[in-house]
């Protein structure tokens, strides 16, 4: 399963964000969520999600000793991983880095996302 976004029809209102740190950590906290949703300079027309690809050929475990099934399959992660990901893909907030699990098989943003922005 992935996520795809069409970033076009992102109108910014980060529900997202907070729906997924509410589902994982029990927190709204849009900077505890692996879904980020990115502004232009000026915070206003141009609104870009950005979440984990699940790529095949994972970068962002480069040089460690684990098993990508089982990293795959958790939300938080060190924040290390942040910069090795070519994508940029990972929020973080302190230590901590977050990744999108997809909520085990039901995407909670996905559901929340009434304009249909990102979608499986
Ligand atoms: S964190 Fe980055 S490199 Fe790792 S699977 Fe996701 S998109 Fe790919
Ligand atoms: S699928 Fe789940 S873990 Fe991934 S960004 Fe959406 S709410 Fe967060």
């Amino acid at each position: 399963m992935k996520i795809k976004v069409n970033s076009k029809k992102c109108t910014g209102c980060h529900l997202c964000e907070l729906v997924c740190s509410l589902f994982h950590l029990g927190v709204m906290n849009t900077e505890k969520s692996a879904i980020r949703i990115l502004k232009d300079d000026l915070d206003t027309s141009i609104n870009q999600p950005r979440i984990c690809l699940q790529c095949k050929e994972m970068k962002c475990l480069e040089g460690e000793d684990v098993v990508e099934e089982m990293e795959k399959r958790e939300f938080v992660w060190s924040r290390d991983r942040i910069e090795r990901c070519p994508f940029k893909a990972l929020g973080g907030l302190g230590q901590d880095a977050y990744h999108c699990d997809l909520c085990s098989g039901k995407p909670q943003c996905v559901k929340v996302c009434t304009s249909e922005a990102i979608h499986i």
